[in-house]
C-alpha cells in the first residue's frame, strides 16, 4: 500500500520485501507497503533509508513503488526492513505542493488565468499560467499573492477524499480528473482546501494551510504565449528573506545610506559615473592626438612626398593604435607601423598608391601571422613582432629603391 497517500506526515515504517530485481549496479525494490513518494504531479520524490541503504532513485510503475539501492546489499525477498524517509525534506515539499494549489487558486480568482503547468526545483518552484490581457500584470499578481497569505493565516483545513468518479460533478473541481488520477476501483484522489480549492492530486499535502508558512513570488517573466512565475512556500521563502535581507544591508553600507535611499544612491552614481566614462574618452582621445603628433614628428622619409612612421606604443590598446593610426593617415603621405607587445596596425594615406596588402600577405606566410582590414589599414597580432617589423621595413625600402 502507498502509505504517503494515507498520511502525507508518517516518516518511517516496517514493510515486508515483495521483490528485489537487480539492475545496472542497483536492487530495485518493492514491498507491501512504502511511505516514499516517487516523483509525479510536479512533486520531487522523497529521500530516505531501507534499513541502512540510501534509497537512491524511486520509480512508479503500474501504481507500485520500485525502491532502487546500491548493491551489493544483504537484503532477500520476504525481509522485513524498516522505512524512513527524510521528513524535513517531506515537509518542505508538502508546502511548495500545498502552496502551490493555494497560489493558482489565487491566480485563478484574481486574474482568470489557468495554471497550465508546475515544476518544482530543490530551490524554488515553477507554474506557467495562462496569458491574461491584466495591464498591470506585478500589481495583480502581488493581489494573488497578499490573498494567498490571506488564505494561509484563515488557517483553512486541508482533506484528502477519495470518490468515485461520476460523484467528481457535485465538487467545483478547478481542474478536470486526468487518467492518472483514477485507480482501479473507479475513484479519484481529491485535494480539498475548505470550500477554497478542490482538484484532483496524488501528490502529499499539509493538513492546514496554516501550515504553509507563508508564499512568496520571487520572478515573474511574460513569454509569447505563457507567463512563467517562481514562488517559495515556508523555510524556502524565510531563507529568501534573509538571504536578500543582508545583501541588501551589505549593500546600503557599501552606499553609505540606507534602505530608503539606496536605489537613489545607485542611480545618482551610475550617472556620475557615465559622466566620466564621457570625460576618459575625451581626454584619452586628446592624449592619442599628441602621441599621433609626437610620432609623426620623428617620422622618416621614404621619398620626397612619402614618411613612415615605426613606432611601439607598448602601454596602449590595439584600439587606441587604430585611432592614432586613422589619425596620421588622414595627412597625405604617410605610412605608419604601430605596435604594442601583441599587436600591429599598418597603414597608409589613402593618396599613396602602395598595395600594402600585398606586404601583408607576403610576411604573413613567411612569419604565420593573423590579421586583416582594407587598402589603407590592416590590424593583427603575432608573437613574432620584431620579426614582423623588420620585415614590413625591409620590403618598403625593397619597393621604395625599386621605384627610384
Ligand atoms: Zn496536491
Amino acid at each position: 500500500m502507498n502509505l504517503f497517500l494515507q498520511n502525507a506526515y508518517t516518516s518511517t515504517c516496517e514493510a515486508t520485501i515483495h521483490s528485489l530485481t537487480e539492475i545496472d549496479g542497483f536492487t530495485a525494490i518493492t514491498l507491501n507497503d512504502t511511505i516514499f513518494f516517487p516523483a509525479g504531479g510536479g512533486q520531487l520524490d522523497d529521500k530516505g533509508f531501507i534499513n541502512d541503504y540510501e534509497v537512491t532513485q524511486l520509480k512508479k510503475k503500474d501504481n507500485v513503488v520500485h525502491h532502487f539501492i546500491r548493491l551489493p546489499n544483504q537484503l532477500k525477498l520476504g525481509d522485513i526492513v524498516t522505512c524512513k524517509i527524510d521528513f524535513n525534506r517531506r515537509f518542505d515539499l508538502m508546502q511548495q505542493h500545498t502552496g502551490q494549489h493555494i497560489l493558482s487558486q489565487c491566480i485563478f480568482r484574481v486574474l482568470h488565468a489557468e495554471t497550465l503547468s508546475f515544476q518544482m526545483k530543490e530551490e524554488t518552484s515553477t507554474i506557467q499560467i495562462a496569458l491574461t490581457d491584466i495591464s498591470d500584470l506585478a500589481a495583480a499578481l502581488m493581489e494573488a499573492e497578499n490573498l494567498a497569505n490571506q488564505i494561509i493565516t484563515d488557517n483553512l483545513p486541508i482533506t484528502i477524499l477519495n470518490i468515485p468518479i461520476q460523484d467528481s460533478l457535485h465538487y467545483n473541481l478547478r481542474k478536470e480528473p486526468l487518467t492518472q488520477h483514477i485507480d482501479e476501483k473507479g475513484q479519484i484522489r481529491i485535494a480539498k482546501i475548505a470550500d477554497f480549492e478542490v482538484i484532483p492530486c496524488g501528490g502529499t499535502h499539509c493538513t492546514t494551510t496554516l501550515e504553509v508558512g507563508l508564499i512568496k513570488i520571487t520572478d515573474i517573466k511574460k513569454q509569447k504565449d505563457k507567463i512563467t512565475i517562481d514562488f517559495l512556500c515556508g523555510q524556502r521563502a524565510l531563507k529568501d528573506y534573509q538571504v536578500k535581507s543582508d545583501l541588501l544591508k551589505s549593500i546600503t553600507a557599501l552606499f553609505n545610506t540606507n534602505l530608503a535611499e539606496v536605489e537613489q544612491r545607485i542611480k545618482k552614481q551610475l550617472l556620475e559615473l557615465e559622466t566620466l566614462k564621457g570625460n576618459l574618452v575625451q581626454k584619452n582621445k586628446e592624449l592619442l592626438s599628441y602621441k599621433a603628433q609626437y610620432a609623426m614628428n620623428s617620422s622618416l622619409a621614404l621619398g620626397d612626398d612619402t614618411q613612415l612612421v615605426n613606432q611601439a606604443f607598448n602601454d596602449l590598446t590595439l584600439n587606441d593604435l587604430k585611432l592614432i593610426a586613422k589619425t596620421m593617415i588622414q595627412n597625405q603621405g604617410y605610412i605608419v607601423l604601430l605596435t604594442n607587445n601583441n599587436d600591429f596596425i599598418i597603414a597608409k594615406s589613402p593618396n599613396l598608391a602602395l598595395d600594402i596588402q600585398a606586404i601583408f600577405t607576403k610576411i604573413s606566410r613567411l612569419l604565420a601571422i593573423k590579421g586583416g582590414g582594407d587598402t589603407n589599414m590592416i590590424q593583427g597580432s603575432t608573437t613574432h613582432l620584431s620579426e614582423f617589423t623588420q620585415q614590413f621595413v625591409q620590403e618598403l625600402s625593397n619597393i621604395t629603391a625599386s621605384s627610384h
